[in-house]
């Protein structure tokens, strides 16, 4: 119930749509039972049977015997009718009136559908982009490597998902319990006691068929998480394809996803089993209870203890027969629902994580004077400590180098600084200010990032540049790639800074789109760089041309560079080496290469290779 009222949280405010519903639907509904209700009583007329007897006067109107009354209602119009034109005439006129009144119930109920197309509409969009919203404001943690199959699935499948049970199922769970409503007291006011005996029947009914709805949402639930993982082994074999070729991995891979396609056939099988057995399973229910219902009725007229006239009887069971209807199309819809329940919590569970970094409730300013400081900073991803009471003070304007064997902590050690990660122990000050005390986008706002892999979006290559600094002008931006020596290549291609760059800047040589990251880092002009292993996947001649963009990039800022090749940071203002969390050298290359410890070690086998 709080998963389904949270999904409903997205067709807010619903005063949007329920009262026009409301309204159109209750004429819908009151047009379909006049129909039935104006059918049947003409067999008493057509076949003349004695309960019909020709009303000459109004009677007078009584609540107590409310079906008395509507009965002599009806037949007093119908024979007045009948003396001024005729039977056929009569009949005429009533088959007039059941058409428009057809006519009307069709209408109203498609004007009330319109409505809920909307709040379909309305929901499903509201659900993406509050998917969207959050996935851009979650923690970096979350975004793992497992999580990432799991995201994709659920924005794709669950999503779907909700949309085919859920929201599809608003029609009927909105509509239908009012028809019941309508139909059970029509019912009563035919018959009291028949209607009351097949009330007791319902719950009967009911109650099975909720029983095999329990066993469906079990098997939708397994179904669902199969398929999460057949999705994900999808992905992963696309996104790894290379790597599967080269290590002739196709039947290892395949294997292991038979396995699994094998088990979701399995489950899927069971679960359209029990669902292909809800269909005749109701129907045969159906039956019994209309059965033992005109056995009930046939016991009270041939007993004369309730009698029905034909007419009665027909409309009596004609009514019934489209309750059941109802009552079997909103179980069905529950149903659904349940299905779509498991898809719906596991949605859910992305928008109800927290966002582990959040904004304080009365940030500081912050400013950049003087210094950055890591005090006695430790850090764990999970249980295992990646940091052990790291210090370090980065002067304004100078250049940190971290260096170390890979997995020493490095990337770590930068990601502390724009918070992607908080620190599970000491802090993090700038200028004094810790930054878990100031707001986010401030702290960001003084870094520029760029990484081993240039982050690049299937966009011009202007719109890559300028992303994040959407103000900028077409001069500033190639101001920004002549810095990055990026002007050039760009200037060559067809459309020049307009050239769509392909998906990811499948398009471009890893120097290029090494150089276009650079190019956003100079647009947005961060007092703070972090530079983590930006040149370490190129080849000798673009490292050449990066290295030299990066240097223009880094002139009169504050960085911190994380290298594989040392050659690169020989001239830092100070060189970190760390091992194992910690930073267990540092100094200029002068004075470490003095030191003669693992810095020197390092460096002595690079120069040698
Ligand atoms: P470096 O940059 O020096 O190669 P990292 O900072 O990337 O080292 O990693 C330090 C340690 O933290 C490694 O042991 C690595 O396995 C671990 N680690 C890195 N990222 C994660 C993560 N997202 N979740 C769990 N452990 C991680």
């Amino acid at each position: 119930m709080k998963i389904l009222s949270q999904i409903l949280q997205f067709a807010r405010p619903f005063r949007r749509y329920w009262p026009k519903y409301l309204f159109f639907i209750l004429f819908g509904i009151i047009f379909s039972l006049s129909n039935v209700t104006l059918v049947a009583p003409l067999f008493d007329f057509i076949f003349q049977t004695d309960s019909v007897t020709r009303v000459t006067e109004l009677p007078a109107f009584d609540i107590g015997h409310l079906d008395a009354y509507l009965k002599a209602f009806y037949n007093y119009h119908v024979s007045r009718l009948n003396d001024a034109y005729g039977m056929l005439r009569t009949l005429l006129i009533i088959a007039v009136a059941i058409v428009i009144a057809s006519f009307l119930s069709n209408f109203f109920k498609y004007v009330a559908q319109r409505v809920l197309v909307r709040l379909r509409a309305d929901v499903m969009r509201n659900m993406r982009g509050a998917l969207f919203r959050k996935i851009t404001q979650l923690h970096i943690g979350y975004f793992n490597v497992a999580q990432k199959g799991n995201i994709l699935s659920i924005v794709s499948n669950d999503v779907n998902e909700i949309q085919n049970t859920i929201i599809n199922s608003f029609q009927v769970v909105f509509r239908e319990p009012l028809m019941i409503l309508f139909y059970v007291a029509t019912l009563f006011i035919y018959s009291f006691r028949l209607t009351l005996f097949t009330l007791v029947m319902l719950p009967i009914a009911g109650f099975l068929v909720s029983k095999l709805i329990r066993k469906l949402k079990k098997y939708a639930n397994r179904t669902q998480s199969i398929l999460g993982q057949i999705i994900v082994a999808f992905e992963e074999t696309i996104s790894g394809i290379r790597i599967v070729k080269a290590f002739n991995a196709q039947q290892q891979v395949t294997d292991s996803f038979d396995r699994q396609n094998h088990a979701y056939r399995n489950a899927l099988k069971q679960m359209f089993n029990r669902q292909a057995m809800a269909s005749p399973l109701s129907e045969f229910l159906g039956v019994s209870i209309v059965a033992l219902i005109v056995l009930y009725a046939g016991y009270l007229t041939l007993n004369d203890v309730s009698p029905l006239s034909v007419g009665t009887f027909v409309t009596y069971f004609a009514l019934y027969y489209f309750l059941l209807n109802s009552a079997k199309s909103l179980a069905n819809e529950i149903g659904n629902i349940n299905r779509g329940l498991a898809s719906a919590s596991r949605l859910l569970s992305i928008l109800n994580e927290p966002n582990a970094i959040e904004d304080p409730a009365n940030p500081k300013d912050l400013t950049f004077e003087h210094a950055i400081r890591y005090e006695d900073v430790s850090f764990s991803y999970q249980q295992e400590p990646v940091l052990k009471h790291v210090s370090l003070t980065i002067p304004k304007g100078a250049t940190v180098a971290l260096v170390g064997h890979s997995g020493a902590g490095k990337s770590t050690m930068a990601d502390l600084l724009p918070r992607f990660y908080d620190v599970t122990g000491g802090r993090i000050t700038i200028d004094g200010t810790d930054i878990r005390d100031c707001r986010l986008a401030d702290l960001t706002a003084l870094m520029g990032i760029v990484t081993q892999e240039a982050v690049l979006f299937n966009d011009t290559v202007r719109a890559n540049i300028a992303f994040g600094s959407p103000d900028a002008s077409d001069e500033d931006i190639r101001r920004a790639a002549v810095i990055a020596n990026a002007d050039e290549f760009i200037s060559q291609m067809e459309q020049g800074y307009d050239t769509c760059i392909g998906d990811r800047g499948g398009r471009l040589s890893g120097g290029q789109r090494q150089r276009l990251a650079i190019a956003r880092a100079v647009l947005k002009n961060p007092p703070i760089l972090i530079l983590d292993e930006a040149t370490s996947a190129l080849d000798t001649e673009s490292e050449r041309l990066v290295q030299e963009a990066l240097t223009s990039l880094m002139k009169d800022r504050t960085s911190v560079v994380i290298a594989h090749r040392l050659s690169t940071i020989v001239h830092a203002d100070l060189i970190c080496v760390m091992d194992d969390g910690r930073i267990v050298e540092q100094g200029t290359h002068e004075q470490l290469m003095a030191l003669n410890g693992a810095y020197a070690h390092l460096y002595n086998l690079q120069a040698l290779k």
